[in-house]
């Protein structure tokens, strides 16, 4: 290649490549939109998708809202509310903090950010961009306290990427899983989940017992609470809680395991082994377990800034974290191990 200067790069590029880290498909992008609508402190959040999402992905919340002197920056990239400082990034409790996915989707797609700060419903405004880096554009528009954000024609721009995406039916699968994690982190969020006009789930807010199996049953079939456990631990500092599956309730593949730290949706090695070795002597060879967990333990323990999808978190004690959800797992197991527990509590 022939040498050229150096340059750099102008900011819709950039966006553009940081877009192929975070947004692979529409799931990717409406797991970005609902983490914003979470972190905004919303009770009720409601999505519609058209095409898989492809064509359209809409995302309406009943959260803080973005005052007017903000929306610009919200579609800039490196522009967050979330932190401000090292010493902020070190504990955050936020799912955001990274301030690029609205920068991101929307230089690769058409997007509008409707929201309201105030209580009258005649209020609001409403920002656009489509694809490319220009002054956005700020008009009024009226929308109840709350933001909406609609993303449409992802990857219209950008042919390589869109020649990634699969079948409606394989980008809507997708994308109800995302749903799926994102409802089971929050039981005290209402949630609607519309694809092509028709609702796929509705799911009511409630944080007893009683609301999060009826969540549970509808997200993951009846089948699965009819063969879990249920069990709450707690030891130096760390809580374990959630359903296990009965080592008899095993699945060919790994599709129903959710694991949650503080919330966020993680997949770790760490964690991964600690539940393998757990079922390793109840569990028939090549088969996996089931289960839906919630480990919660002080911020300040676990760093989750390690990838831009925050996936993957690094705990600073791996070993306390890997010996307690080994123990937690192990004696709930163990009980079944001695047939005094069918299904129920620990
Ligand atoms: P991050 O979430 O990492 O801060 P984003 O690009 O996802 O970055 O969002 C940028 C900013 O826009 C957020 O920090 C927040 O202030 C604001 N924002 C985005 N979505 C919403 C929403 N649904 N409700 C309220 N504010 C929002
Ligand atoms: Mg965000």
């Amino acid at each position: 290649m022939k040498s050229r200067r150096i340059q750099v790069l102008d900011p819709r590029l950039t966006n553009q490549i940081a877009a192929g880290e975070v947004v692979e498909r529409p799931a990717s992008v409406l797991k970005e939109l609902v983490e914003n609508a979470i972190d905004a402190g919303s009770r009720r959040i409601e999505l519609e998708l058209e095409a898989g999402g492809a064509k359209l992905i809409r995302v309406r919340d009943d959260g803080s809202g973005i005052g007017a002197e903000d929306l610009p920056l919200a579609l800039s990239r490196h522009a967050t509310s979330k932190i401000f400082s090292l010493e902020e990034l070190e504990e955050v409790a936020s799912l955001g903090f990274r301030g690029e996915a609205l920068a991101s989707i929307s230089s690769v797609s058409r997007l509008e950010l409707v929201s309201n700060r105030e209580d009258d419903p005649k209020s609001g405004w409403r920002v656009v961009a489509e694809g490319r880096q220009m002054e956005p554009r700020i008009s009024p528009a009226p929308h109840p306290r709350g933001t909406s954000v609609i993303v449409r024609d992802l990857f219209f721009n950008t042919p390589a990427r869109r020649k990634f995406l699969r079948t409606e039916k394989t980008e809507f699968g997708h994308a109800e899983e995302a749903f799926r994690r994102l409802a089971l982190s929050r039981y005290d969020i209402g949630w609607v989940l519309r694809h092509n006009q028709k609702v796929i789930h509705q799911l009511r807010p409630g944080d007893d017992d009683l609301a999060r199996e009826k969540r549970l049953g509808a997200l993951l079939g009846k089948g699965f609470l009819d063969n879990a456990l249920h069990l709450d631990l707690e030891a130096s500092g760390l809580r374990l809680w959630g359903w296990v599956g009965l080592p008899t309730h095993s699945r060919a593949q790994a599709d129903q395991q959710y694991f949650f730290v503080n919330g966020r949706v993680v997949k770790d090695r760490l964690v991964a082994h600690a539940i393998r070795q757990a079922y390793r002597d109840v569990l028939f060879h090549g088969r996996q377990p089931v289960f839906v967990l919630y480990l919660e333990l002080d911020p300040q323990l676990v760093d989750v800034n390690v990838h831009p999808t925050k996936h993957e978190v690094r705990f600073r004690d791996g070993r306390l974290v890997h010996d307690f959800l080994f123990s937690s797992l192990h004696r709930a197991l163990g009980e079944t191990r001695a047939g005094t527990v069918q299904t129920g509590r620990v």
